[in-house]
């Protein structure tokens, strides 16, 4: 291994006085769409990693615990699976996750960024793994909200895996009151919503506490869950919505038979971790319990 002072670093800044360095060992992509500034390279740690603006999205090594995390808690509470609506997942990571569920028969994906989409197919097939040639997968290049105020669907679950809504993403104008209103609008009765929900690290969790808090005015159970995302040096939060199903208390075997149901086998989601999931630190509880500012 070359030292340090050998390597080209990709530096992922977390605030002024935060960041993480990771060697690079390849350079796949490095531009920038109409949308976000895009990178794809290789570390001798995490593998292949998908850059959009600074912030990793996804590594190759372990961007299944980012995506089981995501999806199958929200699908193994939904009493509906027939229909899903993914917005944005551009490497197509969450539709594969989708489709392994053998009860739907249609997810839709919405992302803004067609050139995204084509970078990942190119550089990080593994990701979707020949999901964007189901014939059950319809994706829709173009922008969640539009999609939102025209579509009249109803979905079981709606997994919102945008961008961060930082002040120059794409994703920002997602994350408001009307927004959420109109997500609310395509869940089928008793349907889940779940967001990725930035960080839930005891040093920087104010923006995930802000969307539960939001989102506690639209729904009548909301859960936060979280798992640490290595790639990301960071315990990665989620918040599952909905008005029937509080996905805290899903029992064991409830998990375990959707589990088994799903096709291949899971690498991080079983009932034990879905326990894990939800168990939540003091520290954590305590801040999603107080009040404070919303979008
Ligand atoms: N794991 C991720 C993270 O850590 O932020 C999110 C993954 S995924 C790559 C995020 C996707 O959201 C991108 O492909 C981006 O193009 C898409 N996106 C951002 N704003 C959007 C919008 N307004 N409508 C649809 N897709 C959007």
């Amino acid at each position: 291994m070359p030292k340090t002072e050998h390597w080209q670093w990709y530096v992922e800044q977390f605030s002024p006085t935060e960041e993480h360095r990771h060697a690079i060992d390849e350079v796949f992509y490095a531009g920038r769409t109409d949308f976000q500034n895009v990178g794809i390279i290789r570390t001798p740690a995490f593998g292949k990693v998908l850059i959009l603006d600074g912030d990793t999205q996804s590594s190759q090594a372990d961007e299944r615990i980012y995506h089981e995390a995501l999806v199958h808690p929200a699908l193994a509470g939904a009493p509906d699976r027939s229909e899903i609506l993914i917005l944005g997942g551009g490497e197509g990571a969450t539709l594969r996750e989708v489709l392994r569920c053998p009860d739907v028969g249609r997810a839709t994906m919405v992302d803004i960024d067609g050139q995204v989409v084509e970078l990942c197919k190119k550089y990080l097939p593994e990701w979707s793994a020949g999901s964007f040639k189901d014939a059950r997968a319809r994706v829709v290049i173009g922008d969640a909200l539009e999609f939102l105020e025209t579509d009249r669907g109803a979905y079981g679950a709606v997994i919102s895996d945008l961008t961060e809504p930082l002040a120059d993403s794409p994703s920002n104008p997602l994350f408001c009151e009307d927004v959420f209103r109109k997500i609310k609008a395509r869940l089928a009765p008793g349907g889940v919503y779940v967001l990725q929900a930035s960080t839930a690290g005891f040093h920087n969790m104010a923006l995930h506490a802000k969307m539960a808090r939001t989102l506690r005015d639209h729904y009548e159970h909301v859960a936060s869950f979280y798992t640490h995302v290595p790639a990301f040096d960071n315990d990665w939060a989620f918040i599952g919505c909905s008005d029937d199903r509080d996905l805290r208390v899903l029992d064991d075997q409830t998990v375990d038979e959707y589990v088994e149901r799903l096709r291949g086998e899971n690498y991080f989601y079983d009932s034990q971790t879905h326990r894990r999931l939800f168990a939540l630190p003091l520290y954590l509880r305590r801040e999603l319990a107080k009040g404070g500012d919303r979008f």
